[in-house]
């Protein structure tokens, strides 16, 4: 990590390739933890709130250290009973190619009996799945029949779309180019438009009042939300990209939450884990398996991709889950 951006991440400014920094494979101290080979690493839009350096929920990246994030590896040596060589772990990583991993608590083996490649485990199977699987379950029902879900095409926004329909709701959703519209489209909403070129205000008018709003974007839409809100409508704050790079992120129609009745809740993905993610993983890897749940990854080869792809994923230009893969199995 080299420089706390102010605004969008640069790629070659904000984060450098340094190739200075290899480890002896076969002789470097473990102290009880792990020697891994990092196979796949997630690109995703909260990394860019790790880059400030007063960070809301995590430690800040710091200036000369790998940035972290989700990723896959296999386990090369060990001295943790709990994981053994040739293992596929789950967890956070060090953006790097091998990595001696210390602090396993929250790392988890991944049982991958469906023979899923390794990258869907940081898309719909991982993270992102997990937030609009645990999301939905926790806020998202039975209150009434018409939801409207910003970044319709993206990673949480397309699984969700399809959890919607599963429930026979009325799914309204946007996104940012005609090719992702299609495939928000081919995901079954009712309702699919390009919010750069149409109104989300109007689309709002004609096919609301809305009883449910899924927020990835905050600003605008959130106001548009709130004017085609019905009574007693849920909301949840699942992201706000709109301001995650420097952006003022002005809400006029607040009021609305008082005079509607309206329920809003934000969450974190991690802290409804422990609730759901055991259904989840019983429920989605096999879905995907079969092919019941349509996904997309955008896949970068090797680090020195990482760079443009953290830029993509704040700007719209990734078409699908942003993946980089590091190494082959
Ligand atoms: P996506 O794959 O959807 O990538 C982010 C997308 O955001 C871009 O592709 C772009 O799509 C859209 N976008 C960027 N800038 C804007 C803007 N100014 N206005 C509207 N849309 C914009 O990412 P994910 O599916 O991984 O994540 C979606 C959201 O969920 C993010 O806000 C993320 O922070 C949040 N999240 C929250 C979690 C939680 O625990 N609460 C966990 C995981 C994700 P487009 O081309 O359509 O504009």
């Amino acid at each position: 990590f080299n420089e706390y951006p102010t605004g969008y991440p640069e790629p070659g400014k904000t984060v450098i390739l340094d190739k200075s920094k290899a480890i002896d494979l076969e002789n470097e101290p473990l102290n009880g933890g792990v020697l891994v080979k990092i196979l796949a690493l997630s690109v995703d839009p909260y990394l860019r709130g790790m880059m400030n350096k007063e960070h809301h929920y995590s430690n800040p990246f710091q200036i000369g250290e790998s940035i972290f994030g989700g990723g896959i590896s296999k386990i090369i040596r060990s001295e943790n009973p709990k994981f053994s060589v040739g293992d596929h772990i789950y967890g956070i990583h060090p953006f790097v190619e091998y990595a001696v991993l210390k602090d396993l608590e929250s790392h988890r083996k991944i049982d991958n009996s469906e023979g899923l490649p390794w990258s869907v485990y940081l898309g719909v199977c991982g993270m992102p799945g997990r937030t609009a699987y645990h999301g939905y379950k926790e806020y998202m029902q039975p209150y009434g029949d018409t939801i409207f879900i910003t970044t319709g095409a993206g990673a949480v926004g397309s699984f969700l779309i399809q959890l919607a329909k599963l429930d026979g709701l009325k799914v309204i959703a946007s996104a940012g180019s005609e090719e992702k519209v299609k495939f928000i489209n081919e995901c079954g909403a009712d309702v699919a438009f390009n919010y750069k070129t149409t109104s989300t205000r109007d689309v709002l008018k004609e096919h609301g009042p809305i009883n449910f709003y899924w927020d990835h974007v905050g600003g605008d839409s959130l106001d548009c939300a709130l004017e085609a809100a019905a009574h007693f409508a849920h909301f949840v704050i699942c992201g706000l990209i709109s301001g995650y790079n420097g952006q003022p992120q002005p809400v006029k129609n607040f009021g609305f939450i008082l005079y509607k009745s309206l329920t809003v809740n934000g969450f974190i993905v991690g802290n409804l884990d422990a609730k759901h993610g055991a259904s989840f993983l019983d429920f989605v890897p096999p879905k995907v398996a079969r092919g019941e749940f349509k996904h997309r990854e955008d896949v970068r080869r090797g680090l020195e991709a990482v760079g443009q792809t953290l830029l993509d994923v704040q700007t719209g230009r990734n078409e699908g889950k942003a993946v980089i893969v590091v190494a082959d199995d």
